[in-house]
């Protein structure tokens, strides 16, 4: 008896009717004779308009409250996905996270999985029934709250579920195909992969393909999970997440492609701290204040100075919502560190080229410049990995710059995608 670990996003369970087709869907796996543990996700856009309520309800709403409100979300779907199966003559039994055995970190809105102890999913399995887990949530021993692991956490929900019960198999439910050389929504000739290296995957999810949680694809690695991302709307298969030291999952021996795929975001500012004095020592004073705030740095970029005052400009980029205090936290600190001015730019887009074969391909940024030079796009920043380019444009050319990308690097399909559902909020 296998035992599989399905997950299903928001759009897979939007209203009623999807309910009861993923119902149907978990009932039939089931049925086929095997252990079924599902991690669901709340209904719809259900998260972002809990969001807004807390908004029109006060500007900053406190973290602790914020995360007892999201996780209704996910007791709502836990909860009807487990009356339909039992409806339709399958025992199912609901857990909140905190049921489920998710301890995680204190942080509210961003909690890290330190433990997974799962007794009561492994009993309710034992007795036959399928098991259905609220995603996204856990709970805190120190702080003895309810967290949640951070927009799109449902996925590491069920990944870390997968890894402490052993199970064969994590297959993520969603609304496409499976994952594409880039979001089909941007590219509707974007092409499906049938398998993805590991290390691939976390380029992408890291630069934007929302496909994944990126912290999913971490622990799957780390835990050795065989991931397989699909649509809950159709019986395609989907993509495998691999890990090449265990080959191909077909067998096949096939030629690393240059280019695997391209992610995109638009949730990054661009700071930019100007007539910095060129002395050791400044770079460290201004990430130093920058980390006191916690904000995530992405992309560095640091002028040569001028001749004449002998002082430099340097940049960097965080995601939108830790900007702020970046910046004002180092206005703050103005007169220490000695710097004239401070920029700040939220209207800046991230768009990286993901793809194993650069390792060993020389001329793909060049052929990347010279696409985007064609198209008349302007690079503001770039930064590289050994298997990844990325480069920040103006927010508003951020879909061209995937399209223009996507052709300019053969990765153009002769079928469109199917968007199944969602609103792609
Ligand atoms: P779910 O609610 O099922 O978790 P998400 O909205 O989080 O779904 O993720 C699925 C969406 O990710 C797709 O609808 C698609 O718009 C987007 N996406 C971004 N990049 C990719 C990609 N490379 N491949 C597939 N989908 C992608
Ligand atoms: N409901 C949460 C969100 O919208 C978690 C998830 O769907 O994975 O971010
Ligand atoms: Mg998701």
């Amino acid at each position: 008896m296998a035992l599989i670990v399905q997950k299903f996003g928001g759009s897979s369970v939007s209203d009623a009717e999807s309910i009861k087709r993923v119902a149907k869907r978990i009932v039939e796996t089931r049925r086929a004779g095997n252990e079924v543990v599902v991690a669901v996700s709340a209904m719809g856009d259900t998260t972002d308009e809990l969001l807004d309520l807390a908004a029109a309800c006060t500007p900053i709403p406190a973290p602790r409250e914020l995360d007892m409100l999201l996780t209704a979300g996910e007791r709502i779907s836990m909860a009807l996905l487990a009356m339909t199966i039992k409806g339709m003559g399958v025992e199912a039994l609901s857990f909140t996270g905190s049921q489920a055995g998710m301890i995680t970190t204190a942080e509210h809105g961003s909690a890290k999985i330190v433990d997974v102890t799962p007794g009561r999913v492994r009993e309710a399995l034992d007795e036959g029934a399928v098991a259905i887990v609220a995603g996204f949530q856990g709970f805190s021993r120190d702080s003895r709250d309810i967290t949640t692991l951070g927009r799109g956490g449902s996925d590491t929900t069920a990944v870390a579920l997968a890894a402490a019960l052993g199970a064969d198999v994590c297959e993520i439910y969603t609304d496409v195909d499976g994952v594409f050389t880039t979001d089909p929504r941007i590219v509707p000739r974007a092409r499906k992969i049938d398998a993805i290296t590991a290390e691939e995957m976390l380029e992408l999810a890291a630069s934007g393909a929302k496909v994944l949680h990126l912290r999913a694809v971490e622990y799957a690695r780390r835990h050795g999970v065989a991931l397989h991302v699909r649509s809950s709307f159709s019986n395609e298969t989907g993509t495998i997440v691999y890990d090449p030291a265990k080959g191909h999952p077909k067998g096949a021996q096939v030629e690393e492609p240059i280019i695997t795929g391209i992610a995109a975001e638009k949730n990054e500012a661009k700071v930019t701290v100007g007539g910095v004095p060129d002395v050791p020592g400044k770079a460290a004073q201004i990430f130093e204040i920058v980390a006191k705030t916690n904000a995530n740095i992405d992309i560095i970029v640091q002028n040569v100075s001028a001749a004449d005052t002998n002082r430099t400009d340097i940049s960097f980029t965080v995601p939108l919502e830790e900007g702020r205090r970046a910046v004002e936290a180092l206005e703050a600190e103005r007169e220490s560190v000695g710097f004239l001015s401070l920029q700040y730019d939220d209207q800046i887009a991230k768009v990286a080229v993901v793809g194993a074969g650069m390792r060993t391909s020389s001329g793909v940024s060049a052929q990347l410049f010279r696409a985007l030079y064609d198209a008349g796009i302007n690079i503001e920043m770039i930064s590289t990995s050994e298997i990844r380019i990325s480069v920040v444009t103006r927010a508003d050319l951020m879909e061209q710059t995937v399209r223009v990308l996507h052709t300019a690097f053969g990765l153009d399909s002769d079928t469109e995608a199917t968007v199944y559902a969602g609103t792609g909020r």
